[in-house]
């Protein structure tokens, strides 16, 4: 199933070039009363849902894709997990620009660990991403994002993607510099999820899944997810040694070689096999 929001919060099956409209399914979800759960309820209860969705997804309305507005396909994920540098090639050309790759920032994943970004910085698709600190060198990096689906810790390599709900394209939008990468990559909009989320049943091996990133129809990355250091397994077991992974968590696998800054205006577009592509504008300044 490819599972997407769109418009004003609502929930829909992509069927080819079509959004079938399935926010009855919201309606499942009982009323709940404060301390709200942490975790994303509707990842959590999809495989259960699986067969309600595609009865209702038959007879829903259908709209035209190119006519929604895609928002976040995770609405309410507990945490962002990002993988640091974990392309060799990254690693290669992070360690030749010094200028550009603080010295704190370029080590081997192993050593380097993973880092968080703040939920509050993820955005979808078709809302774009709204530089801030126009001074800052900020670039993009395209990353397979994976969405956990159950709750796991300590979690066997062999049991790791067993724990996945689904994948999507990801943006890890980032400031160059000295600072924590937690502050450099956290701003509003600078973690954009989508076009949609692909469940697992229809993605079932992530580890030779090709990878594009067109910057004004200009190539600048282009690699293939075999090349990660650690794979989506391993990242799964390595993360869960930290943290409880719950529901609706996005782990951000890390991005290739080929970063470069982006400006106001710019036209990105990114595509991952099996998943999709999705067209995400660098807003204009508004003057
Ligand atoms: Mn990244």
């Amino acid at each position: 199933m490819r599972i997407c929001f769109f418009n004003d919060q609502r929930l829909g099956l992509v069927d080819n070039n079509q959004v079938r409209d399935i926010s009855e399914i919201l309606k499942e979800f009982p009323a709940h009363a404060y301390p709200y759960p942490r975790h994303d309820l509707l990842i959590a209860a999809l495989p259960e849902l699986h067969d309600k969705i595609t009865a209702l997804a038959a007879t829903a309305p259908a709209i035209a894709l190119d006519q929604v507005t895609l928002l976040s396909p995770v609405q309410n994920p507990g945490k962002i997990v990002a993988a640091p540098v974990n392309y060799q090639k990254h690693l290669e050309e992070a360690i030749e620009d010094t200028a550009t790759f603080s010295r704190a920032h370029v080590r081997k994943i192993q050593e380097t660990g993973l880092f968080l970004k703040a939920t509050h910085s993820l955005v979808g698709a078709s809302e774009g991403i709204e530089l801030q600190l126009l001074e800052r060198r900020t670039d993009h990096e395209i990353e397979l994002a994976v969405i956990i689906g159950k709750t796991c810790r300590n979690v066997d390599y062999e049991d790791a993607l067993a724990q996945v709900a689904g994948y999507c394209i990801g943006l890890d939008i980032t400031i160059r510099g000295p600072e924590e990468r937690s502050l450099r990559k956290s701003l509003d909009t600078y973690t954009v999820l989508g076009p949609w989320l692909v469940t697992a049943d229809e993605l079932s091996d992530p580890s030779q899944l090709e990878m594009t990133l067109l910057v004004n129809d200009e190539q600048r990355q282009h690699a293939n997810t075999r090349d990660l250091i650690l794979d989506v397994a391993d990242l799964i077991v390595f993360a869960s040694k930290f943290y409880t992974l719950e529901p609706g968590d996005i782990l951000l696998t890390g991005t290739p070689e080929g970063v470069a800054p982006i400006h106001p205006g710019d036209k990105l577009c990114a595509s991952i096999d099996k998943i999709g592509t999705m067209d995400v504008e660098v807003k204009p300044i508004v003057s």
